[in-house]
């Protein structure tokens, strides 16, 4: 790879202390804080704007599952004393407002180029330094490249023939179009079920003029029970802010729910749905975080839970045989990413919605007209893809990461990911992944947060020691990967196909289940990576 800067750059200087791949909540983070080291810093995003998911993904009805007050930054009083949250669970726009008002705040687009996506980034080892390659033909030193590049940030389309003939508008909810679309009164099909499918269902069927869902795998979904934030519970959450994010640090996904020590095996049937029904009735992930502790490992329990909102979905749609198909037979309640929704499955009481079970008449193609399957074709004014992303690992293998000895990352991780603590990569020295794979997943800004200070003190150390090089050694990798899987077993959502093991039937080669995330609970991971610390760095390889 070229090291010289191409005429196109108006780049004087392309030698960084380090460069961030990534403006959404990891990467503003990760700018802020490198900034007080007093290093040199600049940002890479492939986005026109600051805001990651929350620039991108402008379907209609994009909103959070978490609840808003707990997803913004914590780190400033100020940031915190100044923001009114106006929704529960805060729609895209006021997301990426926020976001937008944090890069102002701190002055941050000063060191973020946008519009430039990394193609390539080369590891040398006789300068201790990674090559970094834009798609615009440009190109970077740096001694640590960091990567905040989302765990859903590579959409992917459905491998269907004919997808370019279509003749009218046809959109991946991911790059929905900032001018909007005019869906009113128009005939839209839409392709998938999971968590972005049913906010974009539930919020254009009253206005479109016939809304057709192809569904392969229904999910299971419980109400996210949004509302305005007044003035007086915006100066309450204020006055609550440690409270709130100290409930967080101790969850296992750092949500303000925490998991009922009861088990519901052991609880009588009416303790046991007193507690479902107030769950379903109140807002957020409580149905799945603050659950019983045994309902996402224990087979008897998960079904108990499963039964129950069934149920809600039979007493929720009147067509029978609709509810049936949308009833998940194949995956029990919480073992995939609980969609949170509004009014969704009465949509499908609505004569001018259709669903269409593609396991019984798959889909051959799209046509120019719209959507033929086995038995019909379906004509279509817009052709919706909600058919999501390659997640956790798919931002990475779209880069030419290679390390040393030539060795590409996206090779190393065939099998599934192998890293050091979700930050390091063996073979890939000055290599660092804020929230990367095998880390600690959970309500993003609260992980990303903990992973950004960790990878920065990193960073401060091997300043303050004259240090120019960190990998992870042979050991520790085989130690995290083995802790990693270790806490994945006998938990039953490993044990289902979905983006979280590593699924994806639109991508080659993402077919088998890996395990791709730490489940051990945040709490559990920072404690873990804090103990590496305080051992010195403990499986790193420093020179
Ligand atoms: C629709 C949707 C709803 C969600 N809701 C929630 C929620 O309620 N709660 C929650 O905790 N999480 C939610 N998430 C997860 C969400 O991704 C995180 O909350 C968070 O936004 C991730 O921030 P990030 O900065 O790590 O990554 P991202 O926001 O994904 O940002 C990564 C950035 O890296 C850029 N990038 C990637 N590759 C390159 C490259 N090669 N060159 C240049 N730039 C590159 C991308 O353009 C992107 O802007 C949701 C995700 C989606 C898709």
């Amino acid at each position: 790879m070229a090291a010289a800067i191409h005429a196109s750059g108006a780049q004087a200087d392309p030698e960084f202390d380090a460069i961030v791949i990534g403006a959404g909540v990891s990467g503003l983070y990760q700018l802020y804080k490198l900034r007080q080291l007093g290093i040199k810093v600049r940002v890479f995003e492939a986005g026109s704007g600051v805001g990651g998911t929350w620039y991108w993904n402008r379907y209609p009805g994009a909103r959070f599952d978490s609840e808003s007050y707990t997803y913004g930054y914590s780190f400033s009083p100020e940031l915190l004393d100044e923001w009114n949250w106006q929704e529960r669970f805060a729609a895209q726009p006021e997301t990426e407002r926020y976001l937008n008002h944090v890069a102002d705040k701190f002055d941050l687009r000063r060191d973020i180029e946008f519009s430039c996506t990394v193609a390539a980034a080369h590891f040398h080892a006789e300068t201790r330094r990674w090559d970094v390659a834009l798609e615009d033909g440009r190109s970077f030193t740096t001694r640590f490249l960091i990567t905040a590049i989302g765990v859903l940030s590579a959409p992917t389309m459905p491998t269907i023939p004919g997808v370019d003939s279509f003749r009218g508008q046809a959109c991946h909810t991911h790059f929905w179009p900032k001018e909007g679309i005019e869906y009113v009164g128009k005939r839209v099909g839409i392709i998938g079920t999971g968590a972005t499918a049913i906010q974009t269902i539930q919020t254009i069927a009253e206005d479109v003029g016939s809304l057709t869902v192809f569904q392969r795998t229904p999910n299971w979904a419980a109400p996210l029970h949004n509302a305005r934030i007044g003035e007086d519970e915006m100066h309450d959450i204020r006055a609550r802010f440690d409270e709130i994010f100290a409930l967080c640090a101790e969850s296992p996904g750092c949500f303000v729910h925490l998991p009922d020590p009861r088990k519901a095996t052991e609880v009588t049937a009416e303790e046991r749905e007193a507690l479902f029904e107030k769950l379903y009735a109140e807002p957020g992930f409580g149905i799945w975080q603050g659950n019983f502790s045994d309902i996402l490992s224990d087979r008897k329990a998960n079904a108990l839970i499963s039964d129950f909102v069934a149920r809600k979905i039979r007493e929720r749609v009147k067509d029978p045989a609709i509810a049936e198909k949308l009833i998940p037979k194949n995956h029990g309640f919480g073992t995939r990413r609980v969609p949170l929704e509004t009014h969704y499955f009465e949509v499908y009481n609505q004569p001018n919605v259709k669903l269409v079970d593609i396991n019984e008449t798959p889909i051959e193609r799209i046509t120019p007209a719209g959507i033929k399957t086995s038995d019909r074709e379906y004509e279509f004014d817009i052709i919706i893809y909600a058919t999501g992303f390659d997640a956790i690992t798919g931002a990475f293998d779209r880069i030419d990461i290679t390390g040393l000895d030539g060795q590409k990352l996206k090779d190393k991780w065939k099998d599934g990911p192998q890293t050091y603590l979700g930050v390091f990569v063996e073979g890939f020295p000055n290599f660092l992944m804020v929230v990367g794979p095998h880390g600690g997943l959970g309500n993003f800004p609260r992980v990303a947060e903990y992973s950004v200070e960790w990878v920065t003190q990193l960073v401060a150390h091997t300043r303050k020691n004259g240090i120019t090089c960190v990998e992870a050694t042979t050991a520790g990798t085989a130690e995290w990967t083995e802790h990693v899987m270790s806490l994945g077993e006998g938990l039953l959502m490993n044990e289902i196909d979905s983006w979280m093991t590593g699924i994806n039937r639109n991508v080659e080669g993402k077919t088998t289940r890996k395990i791709m995330r730490y489940s051990g609970g945040h709490p559990a991971f920072r404690e873990h990576c804090d103990a590496v610390v305080a051992d010195g760095y403990r499986n790193l390889a420093m020179s």
